[in-house]
């Protein structure tokens, strides 16, 4: 939580992001029938438009896999102005062409579902930022002024792809007339997969630049939040996982006491001295997911005659003979059968890393359940009438992230945080008892 509020904070102040650009008009013959119409958008300020040429150009280059390796290489800050400019390239080098595979995977999507208001919305957002990067694609950016601005074209990305989740998963919600779930979950998880690395590398940048301009640019306004010595960007070389799930049981034990009017507790064990280098905002998605699920279940299982047992959070460490640390790249999404039949499959154990076990009471998952849990916008929660009617209809969709369930996005998408550098989820049900869930996290290594 902090550290996504470092980057709130940051944004207005970088950027003068609007959301004007996501006109109603603006989608109208994206789907590939009108090659060399530009896509204008209404957005006032902007006259920038990506061509289909442009796209497929783009969609036709290979898209270079990241790895943790990627994100630490220009060093820890406060960087040199040429590695800051540096970083710059490297991120546009890569951004355009993340952006246009997303883009001709979503025109590839039937034309109806395209169509769909929030879909489209969705497409619309990838047009937008394509088009704010477009102009810099024959550019070296080599000093500071440049950098500034490219840095705000880059806040302003990660502002415009904030609230993709909700809006895809309602979209998805409204097509699933004209779209099987196996499709659904096969787009998906290509879709949020990249989006987890094209976020990253965005955001990596802003916060190598944040935390070194200052110093050698003493004109430059100040770093919004005092410096971090054990961050290199958004990788925390020092991250504790007790902390971090500590702190998110505590925001997901609120949201439990606002719906239920009960407060789960939560005991961490095993050794919370634990540290190593990972993505403090991918622990924060998981271990927020993962707590929910547990807490839901605690709340609502029947079978425990009221008594409510704490949900266990074991860290274990790092074996130490775990051997060097590999450089692990971002997974290309996998067909998994449509996510089914995998619920128990063990963790890769010559893949060792920080495994976090959440262990809880709730009286596991029915085995005609267990098949689907994986499965892009499964769930079991029902809403109540009472959320039904709050304005917007679908409280999960509403309220984004500060409901207990809902969406069907939890597992799924937290596995592709865990997947992303080579960790992984394995979900253990005792029907009539419990879940275990093994999370395990593989680090950056030990970083210079
Ligand atoms: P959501 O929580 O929005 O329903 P998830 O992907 O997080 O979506 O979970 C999918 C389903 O898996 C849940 O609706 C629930 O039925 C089941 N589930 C997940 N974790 C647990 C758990 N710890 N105990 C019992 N059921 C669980
Ligand atoms: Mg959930």
């Amino acid at each position: 939580p902090t550290f996504i509020r470092r980057f709130s904070s940051n944004r207005s102040t970088i950027s003068s992001y609007t959301t004007e650009h996501s006109s109603p008009k603006g989608h109208h013959g994206h789907h590939g029938h009108d090659a060399h119409k530009p896509h204008s958008h209404s957005h006032p300020a902007r006259t920038a438009t990506v061509t289909d040429e442009e796209i497929a150009d783009l969609a036709h280059k290979h898209q270079h896999s990241l790895s943790l390796a990627d994100l630490v290489k220009h060093g820890r800050p406060p960087l040199s102005a040429e590695a800051l400019f540096s970083s710059a390239n490297f991120t546009l080098s890569l951004l355009p062409i993340r952006l246009a595979h997303r883009i001709q995977a979503l025109r590839n999507l039937p034309f109806i579902v395209v169509s769909n208001p929030n879909i489209s919305k969705i497409y619309n957002n990838y047009i937008h930022s394509l088009s704010t990067l477009l102009p810099w694609k024959h550019r070296t950016i080599s000093d500071l002024d440049t950098e500034i601005r490219f840095t705000s074209v880059l806040a302003e990305l990660v502002a415009t792809h904030q609230d993709t989740i909700p809006i895809l998963a309602k979209g998805f919600l409204e097509c699933r007339r004209y779209i099987s779930p196996v499709e659904v979950t096969r787009f998906l998880d290509t879709h949020l997969r990249t989006r987890i690395g094209t976020r990253l590398i965005a955001e990596q940048h802003i916060a190598l630049h944040y935390s070194s301009l200052p110093h050698f640019d003493p004109s430059a306004s100040p770093t919004p939040c005092p410096e971090h010595p054990s961050y290199i960007g958004v990788i925390d070389t020092a991250l504790s996982p007790s902390a971090v799930v500590d702190s998110c049981a505590g925001f997901v034990a609120d949201i439990c006491e606002l719906k239920y009017g009960i407060r789960p507790q939560w005991v961490i064990d095993g050794e919370p001295s634990t540290t190593f280098a990972f993505v403090p905002m991918h622990l924060e998605y998981i271990a927020t997911e993962l707590l929910k699920n547990a807490f839901r279940a605690t709340v609502e299982n029947t079978h425990n005659q009221g008594k409510r047992e704490p949900v266990v959070i074991t860290i274990a460490p790092e074996p130490p003979d775990a051997g060097p640390p590999r450089v692990t790249l971002e997974p290309p999404a996998v067909d998994k059968g449509a996510f089914k039949s995998d619920a128990i499959k063990p963790l890769d154990d010559n893949a060792p890393g920080v495994t976090i076990r959440i262990r809880d009471r709730g009286g596991g998952i029915a085995p005609e359940i267990l098949p689907n849990i994986w499965s892009y916008s499964f769930t079991t929660f029902v809403e109540d009438e009472e959320d039904l009617m709050m304005p917007g209809g679908l409280n999960a969709i509403s309220t984004g992230g500060s409901s207990i369930a809902g969406l069907g996005y939890g597992l799924p998408l937290s596995r592709a945080y865990a997947e992303y550098f080579g960790g992984g989820i394995a979900v253990q049900s005792l029907y009539g008892w419990g879940t275990d869930v093994y999370l395990r996290l593989k680090g950056v290594g030990k970083i210079k």
